[in-house]
């Protein structure tokens, strides 16, 4: 799960990392509400207007509806005119900005549409770095990246500067060591003041992603200000879902606009779901048996559209869910069910397959295969139903009919 810019920043304030003041808005007059208490506190008149979306690359991105706006606004116009004139700045920022959508190299083409703006002051930039904790799966720990060049696209410094990212694995009973912080705040060219901040920094970060199951956390850029302080300019956190019930308060900051309606769906009804590349949609029970459908798909020369597991002891609803969800994305071409029932039995799929299918349609060929508790039964509904299937009697011969179908 992913949570806003603004949300992560709370987060962090609550952890005792720097971060700049700011107010989270929805509206118009809330925007310009903010303004003055900011710059009141800041004692800066500059204050910076953010799109709160779950992507990045705002600074960068522009409006489909006002294509000369960006997604990150800094309002100046207090440098002058007094915090008036930067109230004036903010509402004709808010007014354009709330309810656009905005396009960044994240959100693809189509964009995301933005319903929260965050206010912020505006911070006196020396330096940009990057800092992020990721969970490396194949370690089994969380890794510290650190690099100079903040600011930029990461993937890119990677591929080629990979030489400019500093690595340090966090060993999980004792936390980042303090030579390991020391390093990285070395390598990264920091002293005085701002290397000893960055420390503590980097080691109370580490701790919080341990503590907050979190498996990303991006600060890009990480800020060394003109007044050598160090502080995180921006924030993208994601956690762990099989953690979540752990953390709560964390659980209800999910902003259900900003995900996948089908992932969504598949959550609510308890489907595990994950949406991939391929044409061939599939439908199955058990995590083992998705899996080697999908292998078996891929044998014979098809690709997976997704992983759908409906579960052991799924329901007809759970199963027109799952039809519904499938049927929803653009790609797929085919439909292959493969079910073994045992703990479910064969009736109660077939029964869930015909509701599906007369609510949404059959708008692509579908291969049922049914095996196991009740399965003359579940033939008999299905044959009954006047569906336009095909029956298959094992998964070979499935796997092959809905490649064929689907070419
Ligand atoms: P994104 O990564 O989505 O583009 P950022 O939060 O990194 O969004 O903001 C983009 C850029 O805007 C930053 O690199 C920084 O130069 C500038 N910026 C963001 N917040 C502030 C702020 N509070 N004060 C000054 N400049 C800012
Ligand atoms: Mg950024």
């Amino acid at each position: 799960m992913k949570i806003h810019e603004y949300q992560a920043k709370q987060l962090m304030a609550a952890h005792g990392i720097p971060v700049p003041l700011g107010k989270v808005a929805v509206s118009v007059e809330a925007a310009v509400a903010a303004v003055r208490p900011l710059v009141e506190q800041s004692g800066n008149p500059v204050v910076v207007v953010k799109s709160q979306i779950h992507a990045g690359g705002r600074g960068k991105g522009t409006f489909k509806e006002h294509p000369d706006l960006r997604g990150v606004n800094v309002v100046t116009a207090g440098l002058q005119g007094g915090v008036e004139a930067t109230e004036a700045a903010v509402a004709d920022l808010a007014e354009r900005m709330l309810g656009s959508t905005l396009v960044t190299i994240q959100t693809g083409p189509s964009g995301k549409r933005v319903n929260r703006l965050y206010v912020e002051q505006g911070v006196n930039i020396d330096r940009e770095l990057y800092l992020a904790v990721l969970l490396d799966r194949a370690l089994a720990r969380n890794i510290v990246m650190a690099s100079t060049e903040g600011g930029m696209d990461i993937e890119k410094v990677a591929e080629e500067t990979p030489d400019k990212i500093l690595r340090a694995e966090v060993d999980p009973a004792v936390g980042l060591a303090t030579f390991q912080a020391n390093g990285l705040g070395w390598g990264l060219g920091l002293e005085g003041p701002a290397h000893t901040e960055f420390v503590l920094f980097v080691k109370t970060l580490t701790a919080m992603a341990t503590q907050l199951d979190t498996d990303l956390i991006e600060i890009n850029p990480l800020v060394v200000t003109k007044e050598a302080t160090v502080i995180a300019l921006d924030g993208k956190m994601g956690f762990d879902d099989n953690a979540l019930y752990r953390h709560p308060d964390i659980a209800n900051m999910r902003d259900e606009t900003e995900e996948d309606p089908a992932e969504l769906e598949a959550k609510e009804t308890g489907l595990s779901y994950i949406k991939l590349n391929g044409t061939i949609g599939c439908m199955v029970n058990g995590a083992g048996l998705a899996m080697s459908t999908m292998d078996i798909i891929k044998h014979f020369g098809g690709e997976p559209a997704n992983f759908l597991d409906v579960g052991g002891g799924a329901n007809a609803e759970q199963v027109a869910a799952a039809i519904r969800i499938i049927t929803a994305d653009p790609n797929v071409k085919g439909i292959f069910v493969n079910i073994f029932g045992g703990i479910m039995r064969c009736d109660t799929i077939a029964a869930g397959i015909i509701s599906g299918v007369k609510e949404v349609g059959l708008p692509v060929p579908m291969v049922v295969r049914l095996e196991g508790t009740n399965v003359e039964l579940g033939k008999q509904m299905l044959d009954e139903s006047g569906l336009n299937l095909v029956t298959a009697t094992d998964m070979k011969e499935g796997a092959q009919k809905i490649v064929e179908l689907t070419r």
